[in-house]
Parts: structure tokens; C-alpha cells; sequence
């Protein structure tokens, strides 16, 4: 008896009903993006086997207390700054957001947008951002929308991260040598081992002010449509 094809398992229900993406999400300034931002993020990439990361491109920073450029050039320095890269997205819906971008907000509009698929967010943060995360709006929110995964940025590597996360969210306990801490009811924190890259969007623009190279800390595409905008200059 030949049987009915929707019998078939052509696309196992079962089984994509239990896919889970893993989607890393890196938010940031970008203001440019450099090589800490993306060898940081295909570490993580690699170590937490995401099948993805959204780089957010902000588009009014709340904790910068400068000028930023156009959100326009940022988010093309950043489609650049990826474009070779097959799991790398950068997004800009924050583009459409009227206001200041608070992470929060951004974490819940992309669970939204991903919970159909049955998607685990992981957000990834430089170490210095960690030890602001208080100043953050809604912050105790942070850690039960997402998984923390916190990069190491030189000048802030070391030990205190541990007893700040626990001041911080009570109830994280360590596991896994100190990379992973777990809670009752939050999502797990990360505290990956990543190479340490001395490279700021901050170093770069003054690098470029001073008429200085910046070769090799950015993508070469970035490199120069900084230099065919004029970027950085005054
Ligand atoms: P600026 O110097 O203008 O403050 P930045 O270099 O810190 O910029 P952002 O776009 O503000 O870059 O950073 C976005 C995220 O990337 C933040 O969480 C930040 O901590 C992290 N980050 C930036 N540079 C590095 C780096 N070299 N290594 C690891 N994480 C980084």
C-alpha cells in the first residue's frame, strides 16, 4: 500500500518544532566597528556554537557622552566590517526605534521577533559594558531575556567579575571552571576566555583625526570608506 505523502516524513514535524537557534546578539556603537568587536564575536561564535550574530547597530547610545556619526554610516562600516562572513547579520532595527536604545528594549523586540522559531539569545558584551550594566535601564531584566556572555577587554580581564555578578543578580552560582554561571531561574552567564585585543572605536577616530593608519585594526573595507567619507576628521 503506497502511503499518503503527508504521512511522509518529509520535514519531521517533531523535529523542527525542537530546533533551537542559538542567536548571538552584539550590540554597540560601531562608531567604527574594528577587528576586537569581530574576533571576540567568532570566538564566542565557535566556543557557544551559534548558529548566528546580529550585530544591533545603536542608534542612540545612552552611555555615550559624544557625538556619534549618522546611524547610516555606522550600520554600512558594519555590513562591511561582516561581509565576508556567512553567519554574521548586522541589523538595524534599531534604526526604526525613536529615542535612546536601551538594551532591554532591543532584547525583547528580538525575542518577539524570534520566539516562533524557538530561538536561546545570547548577548554579548565587552567586559567594561558588564561593570556599567547597573546604569542600565531595566537591567535586572537583562539576564532573563538572554544569556549574558561577557568578552574580555584588556584593562578589565581579571577576577572581580565573578563576586560583581554576584552582587549584582543574586542567586548565579559558578560552574564549569569559572566560565558558566547558573541560576534557579535567569539564564547562564558566560565568562569566555577570549583573546584580548587592545582595539577601541575611541583609538581608531583618533588615530584617523591625526592623519595616522589604522590599517590592520579594521576591515580593509572599512578602512577605506572611512577614508573616501572623510570620517573622523574634525
Ligand atoms: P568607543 O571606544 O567609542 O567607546 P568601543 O570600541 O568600546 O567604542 P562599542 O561599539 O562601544 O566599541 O562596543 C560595542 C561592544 O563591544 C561593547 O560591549 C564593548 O565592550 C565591546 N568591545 C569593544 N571593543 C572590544 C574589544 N577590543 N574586545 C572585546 N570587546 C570589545
Amino acid at each position: 500500500m503506497v502511503a499518503d505523502h503527508r504521512d511522509l516524513p518529509v520535514g519531521d514535524r517533531s523535529e523542527r518544532r525542537n530546533f533551537v537557534t542559538r542567536v548571538g546578539i552584539f550590540g554597540g556603537t560601531f562608531d567604527p566597528p574594528h577587528y576586537g568587536h569581530l574576533r571576540s564575536a567568532e570566538e564566542v561564535r565557535e566556543l557557544l556554537r551559534l548558529d548566528r550574530i546580529l550585530f544591533v547597530v545603536a542608534s542612540v547610545p545612552p552611555h555615550k557622552d559624544r557625538v556619534v556619526s549618522e546611524f547610516d554610516t555606522r550600520h554600512e562600516l558594519t555590513s562591511l566590517a561582516i561581509e565576508d562572513h556567512p553567519y554574521f547579520v548586522a541589523t538595524d532595527v534599531e534604526r526604526l526605534r525613536p529615542g535612546k536604545s536601551y538594551t532591554v528594549e532591543t532584547l525583547l523586540l528580538l525575542r518577539d521577533q524570534y520566539s516562533t522559531t524557538h530561538s536561546k539569545i545570547f548577548f554579548l558584551l565587552g567586559s567594561d559594558s558588564f561593570y556599567e550594566i547597573t546604569t542600565w535601564k531595566s537591567y535586572q531584566r537583562i539576564p532573563e531575556l538572554a544569556s549574558l556572555v561577557i568578552l574580555n577587554r584588556p584593562g578589565f580581564e581579571g577576577e572581580a567579575y565573578e563576586s560583581f555578578l554576584k552582587a549584582t543578580f543574586p542567586g548565579y552560582e559558578g560552574a564549569s571552571g569559572g566560565e558558566v554561571f547558573l541560576h534557579p531561574e535567569k539564564e547562564p552567564v558566560f565568562f569566555l576566555d577570549t583573546t584580548l585585543l587592545e582595539i577601541s572605536s575611541t583609538d581608531i577616530r583618533k588615530r584617523v583625526l591625526e592623519g595616522r593608519s589604522i590599517r590592520y585594526l579594521v576591515p580593509e573595507a572599512v578602512r577605506k570608506t572611512i577614508q573616501q567619507k572623510g570620517l573622523y576628521r574634525s
